[in-house]
């Protein structure tokens, strides 16, 4: 599968079309943004984690009946992909609370949350990711409410996979960001899922293992992205 033009580069990723109308590959990067590209750096190696950390997740998500835009690992850093239409929400998901939660409504760090909470982010840069809601989903002409609504349940359903698949890799899922896009007509789970867009922590220290390690500059970023991949990978 050969890569023929380039579609997008993002912030983690170079997005090329295929010879074949239907595929795309994502090829991920080294560079790391955070505080919406305020920040800017590298994280030596990350593109081949997240890349291997993400084909094991998507093909996981898949064997449990979600679809995601996932076909194949091509090599360390090209993924083989659907091509899908990406609906221009971010959906995030959260089990505990951490981050913009605790910024904006008072949460403690770390408070298990009774039951997950599902929110809506509009994915446009200019505007800082805005939370909103499905009336203003719908508004934008972003997606329809069946359609949000199916979004939230596979988000609910990607999440409790999620959170027992890395339980017993002794790893807390705190929160994680899925988007979303359409594709002959059905919806599938696209981007990635790495330490980029999720907050790991360690089950039993609490350590955080994940992109935060980068976003405070807590120090140990290529260390706690390797470890995240050694577990996912373990089995
Ligand atoms: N997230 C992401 N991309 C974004 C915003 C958030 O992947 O543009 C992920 C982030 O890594 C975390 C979760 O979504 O796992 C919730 O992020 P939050 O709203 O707490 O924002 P932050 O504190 O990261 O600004």
């Amino acid at each position: 599968m050969n890569k023929v033009t380039m579609l997008h580069e993002g912030k983690a990723k170079k997005v090329w079309q295929t010879d074949d109308p239907d595929l795309i590959i994502q090829e991920f990067k080294d560079d790391a943004t955070a505080f919406n590209n305020k920040k800017k750096g590298s994280i030596a190696d990350k593109g081949v984690t997240n890349n291997a950390i993400a084909s094991r997740l998507f093909t996981m998500l898949g064997e449990n009946g979600i679809p995601t835009h996932f076909v194949s690992k091509l090599n360390d850093r090209d993924m083989l992909c659907k091509k899908l239409d990406i609906i221009m929400v971010e959906v995030v998901t959260r089990n505990v609370a951490a981050g913009s939660l605790v910024r904006r409504y008072g949460f403690t760090e770390g408070a298990v949350l009774k039951q997950p909470i599902v929110e809506l982010y509009l994915k446009d840069d200019d505007l800082d990711d805005p939370l909103m809601n499905e009336a203003h989903a719908v508004e934008l002409g972003l997606a329809t409410h069946e359609e949000l609504a199916l979004l939230k349940e596979l988000a609910e359903k990607i999440n409790s996979l999620l959170v027992a698949w890395f339980a017993e890799r002794k790893l807390r899922l705190v929160d994680f960001k899925l988007e979303f896009g359409r594709h002959k007509g059905e919806i599938f789970l696209g981007d990635e899922i790495s330490p980029d867009t999720c907050r790991f922590w360690d089950a039993e220290s609490g350590e955080k293992l994940d992109k935060d390690r980068f976003r405070l500059d807590l120090g140990g970023v290529e260390d706690a992205y390797s470890e995240v991949k050694k577990r996912v990978l373990e089995q």
